[in-house]
């Protein structure tokens, strides 16, 4: 007898008794015998009209095998799996999750003397779709991206607690636009407080991070290794950092001996943040903030710029956009190709999840045919460790990006 069907027979725990059940097409059970996280609405034989947006929910197969618990709701990912095995999701089953993945942030160094900036848990990647949790010195950041963590949250902040003990100040939890419209969300302290902007580290860079009035959690943590880069190629060059945020990518040029760097974004707020960062900071290179549509600045790109860091917003949320996107991203690539000093280096990004590695790559290569000029890649870019993919999960992957050297 398998182990699975061993504990089959055991008695139920309380909350798994009270789980309504739905069951899935026999046609439709492979993905989740995989372990894919997502159960799509076509895939289900019950019928879901009563449901609520939120509900746990045991799945079985049409032959009433158990294969999993998850999150029920309504729209095109129907359940977002939690697990496959029988096992009661509450708080120590978060606490397990969150340990784990403070293991391994804490393994990679993140939480170290010149660094207090990480993801805690990156959704899927981390075994618990919807939910997102970054670390800001003591600080954690929790949003949610489906309304049944959004009803967990007391578990969730009552395990984070229980992990960090004394090394928590706060816990915020920020929702806005996260969830469907016709759940009722608010941002609020789910302990404790702090006051924003609050002090953080990038590695050894000093952030100002706002969490209440900043986008998305307040940071972008996820091009920490980017910037990191950045800086190796930035001694004596002069860079101009377009889509800037609040100026990562400046400061990291700056810290390792850019001699001037140009700062830019069409949100004065995120300029009004580079402006308090690069101040914190006080490195020796000048620096200047320009508020300003970067596809507009692109077109008409002065051509003494050494080093270009193209970071924009995603172009593409759906994969109708995807065209849309890469002439997008073509036209902003080709500008920078066409106008940086020879031998100059561009980093250049996308974080659309629907437009793929190689279609990025792809682009950039007609931007650099379009532009007339030698294109050498150096180096290919991602996401960060703390931004993990789960290997049965690949739309995890969104973020990548490559370094490019024009002559
Ligand atoms: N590189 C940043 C993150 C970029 S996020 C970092 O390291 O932190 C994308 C940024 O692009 C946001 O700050 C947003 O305000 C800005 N943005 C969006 N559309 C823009 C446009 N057309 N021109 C310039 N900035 C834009």
């Amino acid at each position: 007898m398998k182990y699975r069907d061993t504990i089959y027979f055991l008695p139920l725990p309380k909350k798994y008794q009270s789980m309504r059940e739905i069951t899935v097409r026999s046609d439709k059970t492979k993905s989740i015998l995989r372990k894919h996280p997502w159960v799509f609405s076509g895939a289900l034989a019950t019928d879901i009209a009563n449901f609520k947006d939120g509900e746990l929910v045991s799945l079985q197969d049409q032959k009433e095998n158990f294969l999993g618990i998850g999150h029920f709701q309504h729209g095109t990912i129907a359940v977002r799996m939690l697990t496959h095995n029988k096992i009661k999701i509450d708080k120590e089953f978060y606490f397990d999750k969150f340990k784990n993945a403070l293991a391994l942030r804490k393994q990679i160094g993140l939480f170290s003397d010149n660094n207090s900036i990480c993801r805690l848990i990156h959704g899927e990647g981390d075994g618990l779709p919807g939910l997102i949790i970054d670390h800001y010195n003591q600080v954690l950041v929790v949003q949610c991206h489906s309304v049944g963590m959004y009803n967990s949250l007391e578990e969730i902040a009552f395990a984070l607690r229980d992990l960090f003990g004394e090394d928590v100040r706060a816990i915020y939890s920020k929702n806005t636009g996260t969830l469907p419209s016709h759940i009722e969300s608010e941002n609020k302290y789910l302990f404790g407080k702090c006051d924003v902007p609050h002090l953080a580290m990038e590695n050894g860079i000093n952030y100002s991070i706002d969490w209440i009035n900043g986008q998305k959690t307040g940071f972008f943590i996820d091009q920490r290794e980017s910037r990191a880069l950045l800086g190796k190629y930035a001694k004596g060059q002069k860079v101009l950092n377009t889509f800037c945020y609040s100026g990562g990518f400046s400061l990291s040029a700056l810290k390792k001996g850019a001699s001037e760097v140009h700062s830019l974004d069409s949100s004065e707020k995120a300029i009004v943040l580079t402006e308090e960062n690069s101040k914190l900071n006080k490195f020796k290179g000048k620096h200047e903030s320009i508020v300003d549509n970067a596809v507009k600045f692109l077109n008409d790109l002065p051509t003494t710029y050494d080093i270009i860091v193209l970071d924009p917003p995603a172009f593409a949320k759906h994969r109708k956009k995807r065209h849309a996107a890469v002439q997008g991203y073509k036209r902003l690539n080709a500008n920078a190709i066409r106008q940086i000093k020879p031998g100059g280096i561009i980093f250049t990004f996308s974080c659309s999840q629907v437009v793929e590695k190689e279609l990025f790559n792809h682009t950039v290569i007609s931007a650099a045919i379009e532009a007339g000029r030698e294109v050498r890649i150096l180096e290919q870019l991602h996401q960060p460790a703390d931004h993990p993919i789960s290997a049965f999960h690949p739309e995890g992957e969104y973020l990548k990006g490559l370094v490019i050297q024009v002559n």
